[in-house]
Parts: C-alpha cells; sequence; structure tokens
C-alpha cells in the first residue's frame, strides 16, 4: 500500500527538478497524478510515471494564470472527483540582476509565478477540501525566503511572500481539516541552478559547490520529493503552517 494511495494529486512544475521527482514517487506511492507544467516534457514525466505502474495525466498549463490554475483544478476533480493534495511548486528564479537594473516588469514576472501562482493554487483548490473536511497543500518557498543569501531580489522576496502566504492560510484554514506547509529547498541541482551547475564543471571547481553547506555538497530533487511526500501524506497530519528547510542544514549554518 502506497503513502498516498488512491489520493488525487496534483503537483505544478513537474516537467523538471524537484516537480518531476515529485510527481514520479508520488505516482509510485499510489497517486492519481495530473502533473502540470508549461513546458511540453510534463508529458514525458507522465509517461515514465506510467511505466512505472502509476496513474498520471499530465496537463500543459501556467501556474500564473487563473484561468489555467481553475482548469487544472477542475481536470482533478473531474478525473478523479476529488482533490487530495496539491503541491504548488513551480517557479522561476528571475536571475541576478543588480538592484538598480531591475524593472517593475522584472519584479512582476517573478511574483506572478512565484508568489500569485501558489496564492491562486489555494483559492481554487481550497474550496473543494473545505467541502471533503480534508486535504494537503504544499508550496515551494525557499531558504532565500527565511534568510539572506546570494538570490535575486525579486526571488527572495516572493519566497518570503510563499512563507507568510502559507502561515496565514494555515490560520484562516482553522477547524476545517485541511493543513498547508511550505518546503524551502536550499541549493538543488535542478533545471533552474543548471548554469550554477554547468559553469563551475567548466572552470574546474564543482568541488566547491556546496563548501558553505554542513553537508559539503548541494541537494538532489528526490530530496525534495521525499519532503514533500510526507508532508502531503497523512503521516504529517499533525503537522500544519509550517516553512520546513530541506538544505542540508545551510539555514541553521
Ligand atoms: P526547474 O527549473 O528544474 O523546474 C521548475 C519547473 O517549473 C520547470 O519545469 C518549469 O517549466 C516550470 N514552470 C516555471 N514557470 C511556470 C509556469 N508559469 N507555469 C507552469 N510551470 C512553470 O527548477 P526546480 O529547482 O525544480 O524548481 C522547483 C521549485 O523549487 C521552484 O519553485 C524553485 O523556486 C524552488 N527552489 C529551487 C531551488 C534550487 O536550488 N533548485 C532552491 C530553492 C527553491
Amino acid at each position: 500500500m502506497g503513502r498516498l494511495e488512491g489520493k488525487s494529486v496534483i503537483i505544478t512544475g513537474a516537467a523538471s527538478g524537484i516537480g518531476r521527482a515529485a510527481a514520479l514517487l508520488f505516482a509510485a506511492e499510489g497517486a492519481k497524478l495530473i502533473a502540470v507544467d508549461r513546458a511540453e516534457a510534463v508529458h514525458d514525466t507522465a509517461e515514465q510515471a506510467r511505466q512505472q505502474g502509476g496513474t498520471a495525466q499530465a496537463m500543459i498549463a501556467d501556474a500564473g494564470s487563473e484561468d489555467d490554475v481553475k482548469a487544472m483544478i477542475a481536470k482533478a476533480i473531474a478525473s478523479h472527483g476529488r482533490l487530495d493534495a496539491l503541491w504548488a511548486n513551480a517557479g522561476i528564479s528571475g536571475g541576478l540582476l543588480p538592484l538598480a537594473e531591475q524593472s517593475v516588469e522584472h519584479w512582476q514576472d517573478v511574483l506572478r509565478i512565484n508568489l500569485i501562482g501558489p496564492f491562486l493554487a489555494i483559492k481554487h483548490a481550497m474550496p473543494h477540501m473545505i467541502a471533503q473536511g480534508a486535504g494537503a497543500l504544499l508550496c515551494t518557498a525557499s531558504v532565500a525566503g527565511l534568510k539572506a543569501g546570494a538570490s535575486g531580489h525579486p526571488y527572495a522576496a516572493s519566497k518570503a511572500g510563499v512563507i507568510s502566504l502559507v502561515q496565514t492560510t494555515a490560520y484562516s484554514l482553522s477547524g476545517t481539516g485541511v493543513r498547508i506547509n511550505a518546503i524551502c529547498p536550499g541549493l538543488i541541482e535542478t533545471g533552474m541552478t543548471k548554469p550554477v551547475f554547468d559553469g563551475a564543471r567548466a572552470r574546474g571547481t564543482e568541488h566547491k559547490i556546496g563548501q558553505l553547506n554542513p553537508l559539503k555538497r548541494a541537494g538532489q530533487p528526490r530530496e525534495l520529493a521525499t519532503m514533500g511526500l510526507f508532508l502531503l501524506s497523512d503521516e504529517a497530519s499533525y503537522v500544519n503552517g509550517q516553512a520546513i528547510a530541506v538544505d542540508g542544514g545551510l539555514s541553521a549554518s
């Protein structure tokens, strides 16, 4: 019996990195999955999940568009009659422009996907979960939202916003039976951080990646997926309103 056996689950940002690892793990754990991304590669994720024996459908959608988010929730309800868990994971880094060169449009682009996206997912998933009297929501924040670091300004602000959104929503979901948490990855080797790893490999400085981390290495997507699995499963039934760092100890050091 899988830890998400028979549960109707949505993951956004499932074409790559953390979302893809989570989609494959969740399908292997018995979830009935809707894997969402704006990239076509999400079809490969769903296909691989099915080849492993899982139940998965892919959907192309923009996680920052209210119409697309409504359609994504509607697909889960139409396919599986309910929505047990949703992981709002899609995000962009927005790069590392100096503050003086950042435009309002740049900020709006990062905030639309990283912060308004999770807001929309919560907004449209919540009514179904409240009606069921149960459900689990998860948003991907970042250690950049917990403490100062080398991330871009709108990225860090968006992720601090996600943590605040999650805490406030946990409070407002009081008495509904619906839980919500945030996960805060440290440096993880994914599509988003590929330039960092590729650049270090090209310079022969790969060994320096993670030097400041107590575990002396970057994390892998599956190490986030396993925490997501726990938080969205009934095993985390008393974990609510938390921002949980999965960063090798970086934020504690
Ligand atoms: P990734 O680039 O490998 O995956 C992100 C996925 O999100 C991609 O498939 C992309 O197409 C999708 N996406 C982006 N914008 C979208 C949109 N508007 N609609 C639908 N899909 C969209 O990166 P990742 O590292 O796996 O990122 C997953 C999450 O983890 C993000 O929220 C990111 O901010 C967060 N995070 C990553 C790291 C890291 O070091 N990799 C650290 C902290 C937080």
